[in-house]
C-alpha cells in the first residue's frame, strides 16, 4: 500500500457507494485533534472551533471520506 494521499471529498451518490465526509481541527498548541462531520464551506487550513484543551483556535488539517457501512 503507498502512503495516503489527501483526496477531495466526494459528497452525493455517484454509484452505490455512500460517503460520511469528516473534518479534523487540529489544535497548533496542543496537538489535540477533533474529528467532526464535514459541514459545508469547510476547507484545509480554514479556523477551527477553540481547543477543547488549552482553549487554543484550531485549524482544518484535514477532510475526507469514509465509506457508510450498513450493519447487515
Ligand atoms: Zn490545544
Amino acid at each position: 500500500m503507498s502512503s495516503p494521499q489527501p483526496s477531495p471529498p466526494q459528497q452525493g451518490t455517484s454509484g452505490k457507494a455512500k460517503f460520511n465526509v469528516y473534518t479534523i481541527e487540529e489544535c497548533p498548541a496542543c496537538g489535540q485533534k477533533t474529528k467532526r462531520a464535514f459541514q459545508v464551506g469547510d476547507y484545509i487550513t480554514k479556523d477551527g472551533a477553540n481547543c477543547s484543551k488549552c482553549g487554543n483556535a484550531t485549524k482544518i488539517t484535514l477532510i475526507y471520506a469514509e465509506p457508510v457501512v450498513k450493519a447487515k
